[in-house]
This record gives C-alpha cells, structure tokens and sequence, in this order.
C-alpha cells in the first residue's frame, strides 16, 4: 500500500509517495483528506493524503513510512474536498496548495483540530473602591485598562483588547499583580446551529424592515439560480441578505457572507448582530491563528449560524450548508494575486451548485462576467431599482478643467461648489486614488527624476515623512535637498496625492476640519474605525480619501461627493481600466446623499466628450456596462473570451524571455491543430521591473474554455520539466484581473 501526500507549504507542483505507518496498514486509516506528518529532507512536514495506491513509480525501499496521522477524520466534508480537487484542477495548481489557501494556519502547521484555549482577562473588582484609585494614581494607564475591563465583566480575549489599547501588556502585568485582575483559559461553548434555532423561539433581536416589492421579490426568488441581486448603493441589499439569512437560520441551516476586507468594518458586523440572536463567526485577516482556528471549527461543527469572512473564508466548511452570499461581488480582492490564484466569487458558485444551496451576487455595479452570466441565462439578475426609504439617487455632473486654472488639482468650481455645501451643513467627500504628497519629483533644471531603481518607476514624495516611497516595491529613501545629477536646488514635485490636497484644503477652509483617509493615515490598528466614527459624529465636514473612502461606508450627511481626477481610468493601460472606472465613480456618488438630503456629485475631467463617461453620467452604469461589454466584444476580451496568463520574473530579463520563448514553442506544437488558441508573446510586463527583478508574460486567449484548458494542463507538465523553468519564478494566472 502506498499512500501519495500533498506536502503542505512547499512551492513544488507535485506530490509523494510514502508507506503507511507499520502500525497502522489498515486502508481505512488513511482516507483522502486527512492530514499526516512525513519526513520531508531532514526535516518533517504536514501533508494531505490525497489517495491510496497500490504501487508507486519510485522503488518501495526508497519509500520512507509516514511518521504520524494528524486527523482520525478527513478535516473537510467530502463535498468541499471535491471542491478542491476541482480548484486545483481549474486553476492548475497542485492540490497541496489548494488546501494550503482554505486551511486556517495552526492546521496547516499540524495543530489538533481542537478548539485552541482562548485567554481571558477579567476585573476582579466592579466599582472603583478608594485603594485602587491611590494605588493607580501612579499608575494611569493601568487604571485606564482596568476601567476598559470593567466594562466587560464577561472577560476579554487579548484581540479585543489589542483593539482599544495599544502597548497593553506591561499595564496588564501590574494590574494581574496587583490582583485586580485575573487571567483564565476557556473554550467557548456553543450549541449547534439547529439547537439554537429550537432554543431561542426567536432567533430575531430585532424586527426585520417591511421589505419593498423589488426586496421581497428577491428574498422569494433567493432559492433559484445564482442571483445577481444589482441595487444602486443604498437600495437594500443588506437588508435583503439579512431577511434571506433569517430563512436559513429559521431552517436550522448556516450562512457564509464573503465581503471585501476593506468594508468589513465593526458597523458592517453590527448590523449582523444587531439583528439575530445567533452566534456569529468572523474570519479576516485581523483576527488571530487561534481565534480562526475555533471560528473555522465553529463552521465546521453546525455551532456558528453565519459566517463572514473575507476571501478565504469561501473554503470554509459548514455543517448545515444554507446560503452563500458575496457582497461587492464585482470587487478585485475576491481573486488572489499570488500562488493559488482563485477567484472566491467564481468558486461560490460552484460551491452553491455542489452543495446544492443559493448563491446571492449583490452589487451596485456588477462585474461583466456576471452580467455576461445573466445575458447567456446562468445568473438571475434583479434590480433594486430604488433607493430604500426614498433617498434621491444623487445627481451627476461634470466639471471641464480643459485650459483652467487648477491649485492641487481643485478647480475654482469645484471650490464654489465645496463652499456652497459646507455652508448649508453638508460633509463634502472628495476622492482621489493616489495617497503620498505628489507622484513625481523632478530637477527644473536638468530633468532628472527621483526614480526608484528596483522597479524603474517614479518615487511617490510623502511629505510628512519627508521620504521617498516606491508604491510598487515599497523601498524607501530620504528626499534629497538638491539635484543628485547637477546640484540645482530646483528640485519640484509634480502633481498630486492626498497628502498635498488635504494640505490645500486646509488652506482654502482653514475653519473647517478636514478627515483625510488613505493607507497612511490608517495603517496603525483601529485607525480607520476612529476616523470613521469621527466622521458619523459630524466632527469633520471635509472628508478626503482613496477607494478605502468609496466601499461600503455609510455617511448620511454627505451631501457632494467630488471625484478630482476621473481621467486615469479613462486610458488606463489594462483592459478592465474602464470597467473599474465605472465602478469606481458608481461607487463613489453612491456615498452621497444617502438618506434624506439630496446629494450631488461633480467629476473633473479633461475628457467632457468621452462616451463612456457620459454613457456613465447620463444613463447610469447598467447603460455604461452596455457599452463597453461591447468594446470588450469586438476585441474578444473577457468575458467574451477565456484567458490564461503565465507570468515569469529574474534578475536577467533575458533569462525570462527566453524561458517564456521555450514554453510558447512547446504551447504551439500542442496547438498545431488547434486554430482556437491565441497564444500572444512573450513580452516584457507593463510594469516591468519590480523590486530588481525583471518581468514577462506570456497570455493565452481562446473562446473556447476547454480548449485552453486542455493546452494547460500538458503544457504546465511540460513546463515543470524544463531547465530553464529553475532560473526564473513563474506563475499561471487562469483568468487573470489584470495583465500587470
Ligand atoms: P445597500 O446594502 O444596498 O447599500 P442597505 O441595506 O444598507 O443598502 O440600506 C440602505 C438604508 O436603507 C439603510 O439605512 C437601511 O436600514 C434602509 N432600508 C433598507 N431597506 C429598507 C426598507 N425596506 N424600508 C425602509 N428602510 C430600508
Ligand atoms: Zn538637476
Ligand atoms: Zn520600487
């Protein structure tokens, strides 16, 4: 008996063969699925048992015994094993690191598939009696701990403290010595989904809203196809989910909500919670190894009644499969950008049909695969027509800054509008996606330019850090006072990101206070959800930001929504330049005027008579998707066509090249007799250089899916066998987001 293993965490597309433990020959021991530990070189790794052979390639006493088995039981159901092998069929990857992405990390390290202990830490006093208070005089920010802990006399996990209270430890070690507080290990108990639906005779907290037609005609239909539920922004989608995850749970079954990382903000939660008296599951990237771990069981084992999760969170398992829903279905983060790269949106609906369960796709601004997917009958679409509790969609117009006076990209109409708003008592939001001071620094008087030269590409200035930073590679370095190449003093920078608006603003409305929200000014913990809060409590009137501004936040009394540069995506250099575009400023007026005050949106441009831009202003994005759907048509891109990318980067970019060169001669005498297949390359990627290391690509184009697909499955065979695959890193991309 020979047991062949997918080794965990190893970049190889292959997997091992090993004999069973000699104590241990029974087959049933070792089904598919489980994992085991196997001596790997010199070390020992976690893989999992992909099958049971009878005889292997490689001669028996070359075969070492596995060392141990992990799991009694295959760790998913078999129907999301199938799943995988499926995936990894897809998307030509190896199987191992397929389970590699839909494993929580302690299982990929071999930790029991046991609820990890989680600490807790409690007050052990409620009030503030007079000892404490003398004795914390000296201490405060132990007594602010300790207040915060009051405050929670259930205990709480060192995540939610990490939360609110940053460098927290040193205070908790006085407080734990002084006795006032104590330190205990729990599991959390939870009884299964079905017993808490006969438990609590009412799984509602809350009354559910009186659904408008359009609502309840997609709550009814939830149960058919995979349903692209496409609702303006503030139409009630979520109310929606919410109603049709009451049914599920009502039924003693589970929900799994996906939703970008970027808007699953605590308000997003809330909502959940507010609603359901059920026990709730978040899996994101914020939440820790062991915190995943048990919410991952939780699924697992029918406890959790819904899940929300983020990309990942698609594999994981559920006892009492309900629904699966993704919210902002159209979004980018949905695919992953590295190693396994799949699509979590495309995997639902598969999961749906395997599991037998709905799938709901919501969006404002649904990506063209899905409309696609509606127009050839695969997809259900409904629209939410209108706005819920009868908000006025926002109104659209376009600022021509042709041969005007622009200061930091701010128009003078612009200016006048921002004034009129702010004095009426609106929050004014203005969007620009570029974060940093400015884009480019250049000498005046040679024209050298501060060029990052690991990617060859401009330096972003940031002016508060007074650094140099490349957004591609991240490397860094101090702003030189004088030109390196002349000495000239004249050294400028170039156009401008949010840093240097937010400093223009301050100029123009020195009265008003101004909240700018970007990557910088987020990236410490519980940043952005300060900012957000300040925001709702009316503190800033001027809000400035990137796309973290445009997704899913609500922000009632915005009443002008400016989008300061809509020319980038206009001619962007991909092919989903102008798909994202429209999304992007869809997205972003949606931010206004959500509630009862009438919103307003103006869009600067250079290019006032581009069609797809009025198309966008004058019909609204189904109208704009029309229209270029049909471009992608004539071209026959995606989703009128099926691609497949391999990407290759080294340090010698002809070493690359010549590496992609072998692997399309083999990919054309695969296709001699096959005239469906465009195979286009290789050449070097848009962005070529990244972080030293220089890049190409080669893609494959068909209309035919099993085509490509059988070209891919011999060739990336043939290609692992290649010398000169082992001096480049390579990659395939099926489907790709971009051709970056
Ligand atoms: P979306 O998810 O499409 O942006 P939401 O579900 O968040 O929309 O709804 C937007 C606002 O409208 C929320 O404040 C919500 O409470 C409210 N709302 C949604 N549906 C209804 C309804 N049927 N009746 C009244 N208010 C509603
Ligand atoms: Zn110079
Ligand atoms: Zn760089």
């Amino acid at each position: 008996m020979i047991i062949r293993v997918a080794i965990l965490s190893l970049p190889i597309r292959r997997s091992f063969d090993y004999l069973p433990i000699q104590e241990s020959q029974k087959e049933e021991n070792y089904p598919a699925g489980i994992r085991v530990k196997v001596p790997f070189g010199r070390q020992q790794r976690v893989g999992i048992v992909i099958e049971v052979l009878q005889s292997s390639s490689i001669p028996e006493d070359k075969l070492k015994p596995i060392l141990n088995i992990l799991d009694s039981k295959p760790l998913l159901p078999p129907i999301l094993h199938k799943l995988m092998l499926y995936s990894a069929n897809y998307y030509h990857h190896h199987i191992g690191e397929v389970y590699e992405s839909a494993l929580p990390v302690l299982l990929r390290r071999g930790k029991a598939a046991t609820e990890e202990m989680i600490n807790l830490y409690c007050a052990t006093t409620t009030g503030d009696s007079d000892k404490n208070q003398l004795e914390l005089k000296r201490a405060p920010r132990q007594k602010l701990l300790l207040d915060i802990l009051q405050q929670h006399p259930d205990g709480m996990s060192s995540e939610s403290i990490r939360d609110v209270f940053s460098n927290w430890n040193s205070p908790m070690a006085g407080l734990i010595k002084r006795g006032l507080v104590i330190k205990r290990s729990e599991a959390i108990e939870c009884s299964s989904i079905k017993e808490q639906s006969e438990t609590y005779s009412n799984i509602l907290k809350e009354q559910p809203l009186t659904l408008n037609s359009e609502q309840q005609r997609a709550v009814d239909l939830s149960h058919h196809l995979p349903l692209l539920l496409q609702g303006v922004t503030g139409s009630g989608k979520t109310e929606v989910y919410l109603q049709i995850i009451q049914r599920v749970l009502e039924s003693g079954k589970q929900a799994l909500l996906l939703v970008p990382e970027i808007s699953l903000t605590p308000q997003t939660v809330q909502r959940f919670r507010d609603r359901f008296n059920i026990y709730i599951v978040l899996l994101h990237s914020k939440v820790s190894d062991s915190e995943r771990l048990n919410g991952w069981l939780q699924a697992r084992n029918g406890e959790a009644g819904i899940v929300i999760g983020t990309r990942s969170a698609i594999f994981t398992p559920l006892k009492y499969p309900g629904v699966i829903i993704i919210d902002e279905e159209h979004d980018g983060s949905f695919k992953q950008q590295s190693g396994f790269r799949y699509s979590a949106r495309d995997i639902a609906v598969l999961r749906g049909r395997e599991e037998k369960i709905p799938v709901i796709l919501g969006s404002a601004t649904p990506s063209f695969e899905s409309l696609y997917n509606v127009t050839t009958k695969k997809y259900l679409q409904l629209p939410l027509t209108m706005r819920a509790g009868g908000a006025k969609p926002p109104q659209l117009s376009l600022i021509d800054v042709r041969s005007r006076k622009m200061r930091n990209m701010l128009s003078s109409p612009l200016l006048e509008k921002i004034h009129e708003h702010l004095s009426n008592n609106g929050q004014v939001l203005l969007f620009l996606n570029r974060r940093g001071y400015a884009p480019v620094l250049l000498c005046h008087h040679c024209g050298w330019s501060a060029v990052c030269e690991r990617c060859d590409i401009n330096y972003t200035y940031h002016q508060q850090r007074k650094k140099l930073i490349c957004h591609h590679c991240g490397s860094e370095r101090p702003k030189p006072q004088q030109c390196p190449e002349c000495g000239s003093s004249g050294v400028k920078t170039i156009g401008a990101g949010t840093e240097q608006i937010e400093e223009a603003l301050q100029n123009n409305f020195s009265e008003t206070s101004i909240a700018r929200i970007d990557r910088d000014t987020t990236s410490k913990k519980g940043a952005l959800d300060r900012k957000l809060e300040q925001i709702h409590s009316g503190d800033n009137q001027i809000l400035l930001g990137t796309q973290m501004l445009a997704k899913g936040h609500h922000f009632p009394n915005v009443t002008l929504v400016a989008i300061l540069d809509a020319d980038g995506g206009l001619f962007g250099s991909d092919f989903r330049s102008s798909e994202q575009m429209g999304q992007l400023i869809t997205q972003v007026s949606g931010r206004a005027g959500r509630e009862k005050r009438h919103g307003e949106v103006v869009i600067q441009t250079h290019n006032p008579d581009h069609p797809l831009l009025i198309t966008l202003l004058k019909a609204g994005y189904p109208a704009f998707a029309e229209v270029a759907m049909n471009e992608r048509k004539l071209a026959q891109l995606p989703p009128y066509s099926r691609l497949a990318l391999i990407r290759a980067d080294a340090i010698d970019p002809q070493i690359t090249i010549k590496f992609l060169s072998e692997v399309s001669v083999i990919a054309l005498q695969l296709t001699t007799t096959d005239n469906t297949i465009e195979i286009l390359g290789p050449v070097p990627s848009p962005m070529e250089k990244r972080a030293g290391r220089y890049r190409a690509q080669l893609l494959f184009q068909s209309t035919q899916r099993k085509a490509l697909h059988t070209l891919l499955e011999t060739l990336t065979i043939k290609v692992d066998k290649l010398k000169s695959a082992r001096k480049v890193r390579w990659s395939l991309d099926v489907d790709p987001m971009d051709m970056l």
